[in-house]
């Protein structure tokens, strides 16, 4: 499910045929050299791949048109050596499609003190060439990432691995497709917006399904298919009966199993990523999705409770941008359900009716059956836990009337303080940052919603960068937010994207 293409990431250095053969051979070989480094580096989530050398226009446009046209290119790093009049780039970058980096490096890392010539600094100039190409970016108003350093740093290094992950989500957004099974729900307005200006935006496609199509998948299921991943429930997870029968609660779990297999054939067949569900509109579905869903979501599926098909996006986004990262610590759909206001304890306790992802699980996972206050179906199965602590970034889109505005705040994962027995869903807590009450606040100002996408891997500037490319409002909540600013900065906003 989160198979992504394999993706590589092309280089072009830009130089002219100004100061001879020797000077472009030299350059080709120091290009090559940079980017053997990065792929040898162990740094870089990506390969990147040596294009030749760039000095006219035409070679220039071609190679763009290039990068636009194969599939498996995420990106194009450029790097101008020498000196490459910024005019060649015009046409090349103006159909250029792809994301872009601008690494301002340059070959040596130190100035060679006793042997430097003029000769040396003709062909090692990307202190002044490397700018006039960035005029002409910043005159078309391109959006790119510049990263400025040695190329064997490994601050460089790693934010060229940042931008890549950024690159993945840009490219990988319009393959997003939700299935809405029923609408939003009634009266919510945070959940609701434009779908079709989300197409626009972020080439999402947002459909909808009666829910009793999935239910015909969902009965289809056949008993001995049903019966095998109950096991590897049973294997995998603790049983918590809370007391119950156990014939009466492996019944309930099956329910669970038969949904997880039904949805997933439904999703996979008509090619959807991300599911949006609403426990008000269940049709002949016998429990709420929970279990299930919670799987899907931890197969890489994006989630949305109650309709909510930009969060389900959002989170399809992140387990993307995330696939291929080592270690990577989950993404799910959260929602701040209560708080601790216990001064120097402030947090919000993280959840939803059942549907939390088990990638963000810290420990044992268990399974419990029990009522759900909600809806008028039997008791669902679903996967309790608490989640890990750290870093983290939690997201909120939303849609103004006018625009979307995606809200990027970034928030610190910690354990509560003692269990919470009676709690029968899986849980994060977490303090947004500058601070509880100033994190909150901004939040409100904001419009941010009750859900959120969540991810511990991801991180504030990779959320503003992917904002950036798809041409929307973008506001960061985080250790340097005030709210005197913050507010400065919602009209300033309101003029830009107006
Ligand atoms: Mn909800």
């Amino acid at each position: 499910m989160l198979e992504t293409k394999n993706y590589k990431f092309w280089f072009c250095t830009g130089s002219q045929d100004l100061y001879g053969d020797e000077c472009l051979r030299n350059v080709a070989d120091h290009s090559a050299k940079i980017v053997a480094a990065f792929n040898a580096s162990g740094k870089l989530p990506y390969e990147v791949v040596l294009k030749p050398t760039l000095i006219s226009q035409a070679s220039i446009r071609q190679t763009m048109n290039d990068a636009n046209n194969d599939p498996e290119c995420a990106g194009v790093i450029t790097w101008c050596h020498t000196f490459s009049p910024a005019k060649m780039w015009i046409l090349g970058l103006k159909e250029l499609t792809k994301p872009l980096c601008h690494l301002h490096t340059q070959f040596n890392e130190e100035i060679p003190y006793d042997t430097i010539d003029m000769d040396f600094m003709n062909e090692n100039q990307s202190a002044h060439g490397d700018r006039e190409y960035g005029h002409i970016v910043s005159r078309m108003g391109i959006e790119r990432e510049i990263i400025v350093g040695h190329w064997a740093n490994e601050k460089v290094q790693e934010r060229i691995a940042t931008w890549m992950i950024t690159a993945l989500g840009i490219i990988e957004s319009s393959h997003i497709r939700v299935c809405r099974f029923g609408d939003n729900m009634n009266n919510v307005a945070v959940t609701e917006g434009d779908k079709v200006e989300a197409q626009i935006k972020f080439g999402w496609e947002i459909d909808h399904y009666n829910v009793n199509d999935v239910v015909e998948y969902v009965n289809a299921v056949s008993e001995a298919d049903t019966n095998a991943l109950v096991e590897e429930y049973y294997s995998k997870y603790k049983i918590i009966d809370d007391g119950r029968d156990a014939a009466e609660f492996r019944r309930h779990v099956a329910v669970q199993a038969q949904q997880e297999i039904g949805i997933e054939k439904f999703l996979v067949e008509r090619d959807y990523q991300a599911v949006v569900t609403h426990f008000g509109m269940l049709g002949g579905l016998k429990q709420l999705p929970g279990l299930a869903i919670q799987r899907l979501m931890e197969k890489g599926y994006g989630f949305g409770a109650e309709g909510d098909w930009k969060t389900a996006a959002m989170v399809r986004l992140m387990k993307l941008m995330t696939a291929n990262m080592k270690d990577a610590k989950g993404a799910s759909l959260m929602e701040d359900y209560t708080y601790n206001l216990v001064p120097g304890k402030e947090g919000i306790l993280q959840s939803h009716m059942m549907e939390v992802c088990p990638s963000c699980a810290d420990g044992e996972i268990g399974i419990r059956v029990t009522p759900l206050s909600m809806g008028n179906r039997e008791d669902p199965a679903r996967l309790v836990f608490t989640s890990k602590t750290g870093p983290g970034v939690a997201t909120s889109l939303v849609d103004l009337g006018n625009r979307f505005r995606l809200i990027i705040n970034a928030v610190d994962c910690k354990k509560v303080e003692k269990p919470m027995p009676k709690l029968p869903v899986g849980t994060a807590f977490w303090t947004p940052q500058p601070d509880f009450a100033t994190g909150c606040e901004a939040w409100i100002l904001a419009g941010g919603a009750h859900h959120t996408a969540f991810s511990y891997d991801l991180t504030v500037d990779q959320m503003v960068a992917w904002g950036n490319a798809m041409g929307i409002e973008t506001i960061v909540i985080d250790e340097n937010t005030n709210i005197r600013d913050f507010k400065k900065e919602l009209k300033l906003n309101s003029v830009y994207y107006r």
